[in-house]
């Protein structure tokens, strides 16, 4: 099933997701609808807030779908470690039309939970320390663009605004 990407403006984007408990068939089900969630969005990562699912569980493929090892399912993940800095262009599925470049670490640790509930640890470089941050901060209720200058931030806020007010959002 293909979920509808929740957009910016949306509360369920802004609030800490709770923890997952339950490894049962119907998350395996839900990691599997978000992945053809994101393929279909044209993304390599996706949280389930975006899919208006208020859970700490998010989906990544850097390669989308070149490399079928490379599809990544976190729950339940925590940066453990970040090392260095990578200036790049950031957008995301929930605020569609707008990119920004973002300063991230370059290598990025995390830990979490696979999908019977086991805890492994992850080292990511470039687009994927990317993904891993930008993931996270989503099961945290941080969008991207809380990274921007003020400025920049409200700015971006204020065409949305403008687009949702005009029923193009
Ligand atoms: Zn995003």
């Amino acid at each position: 099933m293909i979920y509808p990407i929740v957009k910016f403006g949306n509360p369920v984007l802004e609030k800490p997701a709770e923890p997952v408990t339950v490894f049962d068939g119907e998350l395996k089900k839900l990691v599997e609808d978000m992945f053809e969630s994101m393929y279909e969005a044209k993304g390599v990562g996706l949280a389930a807030p975006q899919v208006g699912i208020s859970k700490r569980l998010a989906v990544i493929d850097v390669t989308f779908k070149e490399d079928p090892n490379a599809k990544l399912v976190l729950v339940n993940p925590q940066v453990i470690h970040t090392e260095g800095k990578f200036r790049q262009t950031e957008g995301c599925l929930s605020i569609p039309e707008f990119r920004e470049p973002v300063t991230r670490a370059k290598r990025v640790t995390i830990r979490a939970q696979d999908l019977h509930g086991q805890w492994f640890e992850k080292t990511g470089e470039d687009l994927l320390a990317r993904a891993f941050l930008h993931e996270t901060d989503h099961l945290n209720g941080k969008l991207y663009i809380s990274h921007l200058s003020a400025l920049k931030r409200d700015l971006i806020k204020r065409r949305i605004r403008k687009l949702i007010k005009a029923g193009e959002w």
